[in-house]
């Protein structure tokens, strides 16, 4: 797509005209106005109204402190229907460590990212990293906002663990990973891996999933994002 055909689709859809190289990506989508993901609802609430969406739904509110880059700060429960949430690393596991910090909107998606898992025999899912870095380019995006986690590995019900470095099989930086025209990989555990991945994708409840098919980068893990301020998504 030219950046011409981009921006006349920004504009159709309402949004601000982008400003960002991710937006020139081909595989960036602009919401229209049927939209109907449950992540254009999460970004759109405010603070108290998106505590309230976790007490409603039964999930655990741990107190954290506040951070000033963290609109609605909490602490990640262990467990979300029953999923684990742990960090990748063993050391990390076991170490007497506080839970990670995240923002409620990040919860909310984590949330239905469970009921994903429970659909795909995921038992866990392990991350390296949800918030960090103290101040937050815009409000509300990215790591420092608490709306991001990079997760390294998941654990299958039957105790595999696919890890994105080892098992993502990809098809090189570039490529479609989900929806028609993807390529799709052979391996058995690569196709596990990716029926997740696309699962999350079909779920909506995150504007980016970005794989080791987005950049150089993220060669060894996923990273998902509950991005407010934007009318656009992005898995690749
Ligand atoms: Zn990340």
């Amino acid at each position: 797509m030219s950046l011409l055909q981009t921006l006349l689709i920004s504009v159709i859809a309402g949004a601000v005209l982008p400003t960002e190289q991710i937006t020139r990506n081909e595989r960036a989508i602009f919401s229209t106005v049927t939209d109907t993901r449950p992540v254009l609802d999460y970004i759109a609430l405010e603070k108290d109204d998106c505590l309230a969406r976790l007490t409603k739904r039964g999930i655990e509110q741990l107190e954290a402190p506040p951070v000033p880059s963290i609109d609605a700060p909490l602490r990640l429960p262990k467990l979300l229907r029953g999923v684990r949430f742990e960090h990748w690393s063993a050391p990390m596991r076991s170490a007497k460590v506080p839970r990670p910090v995240l923002d409620c909107r990040l919860l909310l998606s984590l949330d239905d990212m469970a009921k994903v898992a429970l659909r795909h025999d995921v038992a866990a899912i392990r991350y390296n990293s949800l918030y960090r870095g103290r101040y937050a380019r815009n409000p509300g995006q990215r790591h420092a906002a608490g709306v991001a986690i990079d997760i390294n590995a998941i654990v299958t019900t039957d105790d595999h663990e696919l890890v994105i470095k080892r098992d993502f099989a990809g098809h090189g930086v570039g490529s479609r990973t989900c929806g028609l025209g993807a390529p799709w990989p052979l391996d058995t555990r690569a196709a596990t891996l990716r029926q997740f991945v696309c699962g999350l994708d079909a779920a909506g409840s995150f504007n980016l999933i970005l794989t080791p098919h987005y950049d150089r980068g993220h060669q060894d893990h996923l990273h998902l994002e509950v991005r407010r301020g934007i009318r656009w998504r992005i898995t690749q």
